[in-house]
C-alpha cells in the first residue's frame, strides 16, 4: 500500500526568520501525524536551519540539485551536500526550472540518477502547458517527460521515485485541475510505467498532484485511487493552511479504512 505524501514547496520565498517561524508553527501542530508522510522544501539557504527544527515525522527536501558530486560547478549544489544536511527528498524538473533555467529531460535524467545514488528520493515533476493541453498534446508530453528521465534507471530505482503531475496551467493560479482529470492523468502515467517496465513498478510508484492545492480541494484529490498526495506551493507558506491540508489527508485515509 502506498503511503500518502504531502510535500510543501516553499520556492524562493521567506527570509530566515520567516522560515524559522513557519517551521516552528508547522511542527507544533503536526508533531503527532504518523499515517501521512510530510516533507517541506525550503530554499537551499534555509535547509540547515529548518532541518534542525524538524521533528522526526517531518522530512526535509530540496527544490533542485546538480548531477555531479563535487567539483568546479560554481553556484551549484551537490546531492552529497544535500544528503549531508539530512535531506530525504529532492524536487527535480519543476516547470519553473524548465521554463526559466531551460532544464530539459536529459539534464533531469542525470539529476535523477545522482539523487538516487546519494540515497535520497527524487520527486520528478511532469505536466503539460496550457497550449499543449489545448492542442491535445498532454499524453505525448507526459510520455516524453516520464520516459526520457527514467531511461537508464533500473526497475528497483524507478520504484523508489515519486512523480508529481503538475499541469503548468494550474500552478500558482488558484485554479486547480479537476480531480477526475488529474486521476485520469495519474492512471495514464501508471500505464506508461506498466508498458515500459511492469505492473508491480506501476503500482509501487507514488504519484502526487500539484497545482493550486488547498485545504478544501485536497480531499477530492487524495480520494482518487491513483493519486497518493500533493506537491503544494502557495498554500504551504501558511502554517495553518498546510497543517489543515495534512490533517484532511489523514481523515480521508481514516475514512477509507472503514
Ligand atoms: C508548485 O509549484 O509545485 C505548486 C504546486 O504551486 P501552487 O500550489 O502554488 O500551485
Amino acid at each position: 500500500m502506498r503511503k500518502k505524501l504531502i510535500v510543501g514547496n516553499w520556492k524562493m520565498n521567506l527570509n530566515l526568520e520567516e522560515a524559522r517561524r513557519l517551521i516552528l508553527d508547522i511542527r507544533l501542530t503536526l508533531a503527532e501525524i504518523k499515517d501521512v508522510e510530510v516533507a517541506v522544501c525550503p530554499s537551499f539557504l534555509h535547509l540547515a536551519m529548518v532541518g534542525f527544527q524538524l521533528p522526526t515525522n517531518i522530512k526535509l527536501g530540496a527544490q533542485n540539485c546538480f548531477w555531479e558530486r563535487f567539483g568546479q560547478y560554481t553556484g551549484e549544489i551537490s546531492p552529497v551536500q544535500l544528503k549531508n544536511l539530512r535531506c530525504d527528498y529532492v524536487i527535480l524538473g519543476h516547470s519553473e526550472r524548465r521554463q526559466y533555467l531551460k532544464e530539459n529531460d536529459v539534464m533531469i535524467a542525470q539529476k535523477l540518477e545522482a539523487v538516487l545514488a546519494s540515497g535520497m528520493t527524487p520527486i520528478l515533476c511532469v505536466g503539460e502547458t496550457k497550449e499543449e493541453r489545448e492542442k491535445k498534446l498532454t499524453a505525448a508530453k507526459l510520455d516524453e517527460q516520464v520516459q526520457v528521465p527514467l531511461e537508464d534507471l533500473t526497475r528497483e530505482q524507478i520504484r523508489k521515485i515519486v512523480i508529481a503531475y503538475e499541469p503548468v496551467w494550474a500552478i500558482g493560479k488558484g485554479l486547480a485541475a479537476r480531480p477526475q482529470d488529474a486521476q485520469q492523468v495519474a492512471k495514464f502515467i501508471r500505464k506508461i510505467l506498466d508498458k515500459k517496465y511492469d505492473e508491480k513498478t506501476a503500482e509501487m510508484v507514488r504519484i502526487l498532484y500539484g497545482g493550486s492545492v488547498d485545504s478544501k480541494n485536497i480531499i477530492e484529490f487524495v480520494s482518487q485511487p491513483s493519486i497518493d498526495g500533493a506537491l503544494v506551493g502557495r498554500a504551504s507558506l501558511k502554517a495553518e493552511e498546510f497543517v489543515d491540508i495534512v490533517k484532511n489527508v489523514t481523515e480521508v485515509k481514516n475514512a477509507s479504512r472503514i
